[in-house]
């Protein structure tokens, strides 16, 4: 099976890295010229242009920032360039619309389509062990499922055209509520004179046990390898937190969903993200919380 793989960054050098690994045929390509680089000293084929890459591929895997660029790349000669009845798979998270746009543009060309975001970071996408939440037709996810299978630990076909979106921002909605309302509990523990070891112990292991306290817990000291122990590096950086809470306000509004919670946190996220704290792990957001 040949693969293309367009957009080799952060999360995509490692993706397509692990598909050479395992075996498959891998042309890149990426408007950076040194993100092409990277990848060919990792045995991805080098392609000069996005329509050389698709050209003769049997699955193309996008990995963009953002939605605007998988819908240019899709309505810019991509699906013509490609061989008749090929799979489209878009591992960007972007709008649930978006995506549902981008599915109908391949399969109107004739072509198989899935939204398939992964979390897991850059770490997940170098071990291999993302989480991939998959929308689209039976057909499409079972013949991307030994792909998935090759970057990814765990894969949830989620059901049609966008689920895969939908389901990863309104995970990713319900940890930034989580992480604010751990980020509270500390800050107001502290305030009542208990100390950010004691809380952990009595949260980590009572009903307020979540992700947010065991794995991720904002405040420096009782989970040693935490992005807060180590200077809030991520993790999962509060950009990216920011930009998927703007796409749950989205779809928040346009399903005209009561969630107040998700819209404080959206707002709280949008606020505190800036040039200083958008390379940080989205816990930083504790630092809102502390006095003076
Ligand atoms: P990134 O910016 O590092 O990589 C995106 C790459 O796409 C860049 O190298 C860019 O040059 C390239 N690109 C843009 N338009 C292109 C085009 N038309 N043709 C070819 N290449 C093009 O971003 P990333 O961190 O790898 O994230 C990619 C996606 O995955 C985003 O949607 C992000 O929200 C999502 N995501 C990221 C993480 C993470 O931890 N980094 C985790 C989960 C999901």
């Amino acid at each position: 099976m040949k693969i293309a793989f367009l957009g080799l960054g952060n999360m995509g050098s490692h993706m397509a890295r692990n598909l050479v690994d395992a075996g498959y045929s891998v042309t890149g390509f990426d408007v950076v010229q040194a993100a092409i680089k990277v990848a060919a000293e990792h045995g991805v084929t080098p392609a000069e242009t996005a329509e050389d890459a698709v050209n003769g591929a049997d699955v193309v895997i996008t990995m963009f920032p953002a939605g605007k660029h998988v819908l240019e790349a899709y309505s810019s000669g991509l699906l013509a360039a490609a061989d008749p009845g090929i799979l489209f798979i878009d591992s960007s998270t972007i709008a649930v619309d978006d995506a549902v746009q981008a599915a109908k543009l391949a399969t109107d060309a004739g072509h198989l389509a899935l939204d398939a975001p992964v979390s897991g970071g850059t770490t997940g996408a170098e071990k291999g062990t993302l989480t991939f939440m998959v929308g689209g037709s039976q057909e499409a996810f079972d013949k991307a499922k030994p792909l998935f299978d090759v970057m990814g630990r765990q894969v949830v076909h989620a059901g049609e055209s966008g689920t895969g979106q939908a389901a990863k921002i309104v995970n990713n909605m319900a940890l930034a509520i989580n992480t604010i309302g751990t980020a509270e509990a500390f800050t107001l523990g502290k305030n009542l004179g208990l100390s950010h070891q004691t809380l952990y112990d009595v949260m980590s292991t009572s009903a307020a046990q979540s992700w947010s306290v065991t794995t991720n817990c904002p405040v420096p000291g009782p989970v040693p390898g935490s992005p807060a122990s180590n200077d809030y590096r991520p993790g999962f950086a509060t950009g990216l937190m920011a930009k998927d809470l703007t796409l749950a306000r989205e779809a928040i509004e346009s399903t005209n969903t009561p969630a107040d919670f998700g819209m404080a946190a959206y707002r709280a996220y949008t606020e505190f993200n800036s040039e200083d704290t958008s390379g940080k792990d989205f816990s930083a957001i504790i630092a809102t919380k502390q006095k003076g």
